[in-house]
């Protein structure tokens, strides 16, 4: 389908899961949040997680205990690094890096999947984008009011489609946005433009979470493996290509100004790959490093508890075993939902 974006927003603002749901519950005598905390390792008990080790303002190291089970949602990157880092992980990674092997899973870090976009960039011939929203009126109807072209999430509107007749599914997400938008929104021009980008829902590329060290503080390294395969850039091609096609709708006809990018000069396949691999850019929807399954490489099972572990879940973007067809938001947050469920059906 094709229309408006469906946004989490609320008094013209992104309403994040921490405003939406942890806020409302801070006065609970059973809640205690810690923040400046990093996990640095997960305790154990013979196969049993009993607790976390944590460093609390870059200082004094903590303990706690748990009296059922730890809920690990550190997100697609950190809760791999987390499981390896605390011995659960590929046995030869981890010895390589002198990490004692307590549960071999091949899978931990692996599987890691995104959502890449490749756009067109067009003049806008008249005055009504949002480049120039930046402005005190709109600033101050923003602050009086929660209205106005600064509560817009930008890639306003969109459609879901099918390359070939015979997919089951769309492979493809179209993102419009009333503004010159590349590089992140970080590269900005002067003038009105607009954009419509393609974002490949399905990739068959994938990538990788593995250690630099067992040092917890020290970043893992994060592999993406982008455009590896050679049939997603041919995805994104026939998005930048339908994307052409869709400005050149009459519906444009009176906003459509020149191409900016990839430009009138790129018309051959070649360089419009080239184009693609120079300017596509993530939707930071990194995913599936903790799969859900029962194959060798699955890392949690339906129940979400970590394979080979007792007392141990993983419930966060990392064990979708493959990429959701869309934003990956709401979805994390059905996965969080469904974990609320089995947990409180284990206490009952
Ligand atoms: C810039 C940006 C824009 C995005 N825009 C959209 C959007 O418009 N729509 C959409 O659907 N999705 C969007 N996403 C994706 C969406 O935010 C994620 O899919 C979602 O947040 C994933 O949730 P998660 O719980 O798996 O991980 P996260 O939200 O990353 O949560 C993991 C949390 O764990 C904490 N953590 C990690 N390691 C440790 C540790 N060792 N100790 C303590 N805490 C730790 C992190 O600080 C973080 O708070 C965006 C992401 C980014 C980065």
């Amino acid at each position: 389908g094709v229309g408006f974006y469906q946004v989490n927003q609320k008094n013209g603002q992104r309403h994040s899961t921490a405003t939406a749901y942890l806020k409302p519950c801070c006065d609970r005598l059973n809640l205690t949040i810690c923040t400046s905390t990093q996990v640095t390792s997960l305790l154990w008990e013979g196969n049993r997680i009993v607790g976390v080790e944590y460093i609390q303002d870059g200082g004094l190291t903590n303990r706690i205990k748990v009296a059922r089970e730890v809920i690990l949602c550190g997100g697609a990157i950190n809760s791999p690094q987390l499981l390896m880092l605390s011995g659960i992980g590929p046995a030869e990674h981890l010895k390589a890096l002198g990490i004692p092997v307590i549960v071999d899973l091949p899978g931990v870090g692996q599987n890691l999947q995104d959502h890449l976009l490749a756009g067109v960039i067009y003049e806008c011939t008249q005055p009504l984008s949002l480049d120039k929203a930046n402005n005190i009126g709109n600033f101050l109807k923003y602050l009086l009011f929660k209205q106005g072209p600064l509560t817009s999430n930008i890639a306003e509107a969109g459609g879901f489609v099918k390359t070939r007749p015979d997919l089951a599914t769309p492979d493809l997400q179209f993102l419009f946005a009333p503004l010159y938008f590349q590089n992140h929104g970080f590269n900005r021009r002067e003038g009105f433009y607009f954009s419509l980008g393609a974002t490949l829902l399905h990739p068959q590329s994938r990538g990788y979470i593995s250690l630099r060290s067992p040092q917890p503080l020290v970043q893992p390294v994060i592999e993406p493996n982008y455009l590896a395969s050679e049939a997603d850039c041919e995805c994104l091609l026939t998005g930048v290509e339908m994307s052409r096609q869709l400005i050149q709708a009459s519906a444009f006809n009176q906003f459509r100004g020149k191409e900016i990018f990839p430009g009138s000069g790129v018309e051959k396949k070649e360089d419009i790959v080239d184009y693609i691999r120079d300017t596509v850019e993530t939707l930071y929807h990194p995913v599936g490093t903790c799969k859900m399954g029962n194959d060798s490489m699955a890392v949690v099972n339906s129940r979400l508890q970590v394979h080979g572990v007792q007392g141990l879940r993983v419930v966060d973007a990392s064990i979708m075993p493959t990429i959701v067809s869309g934003n990956t938001n709401a979805a994390t947050i059905m996965i969080a939902e469904k974990a609320a469920d089995l947990i409180v059906a284990t206490c009952q």
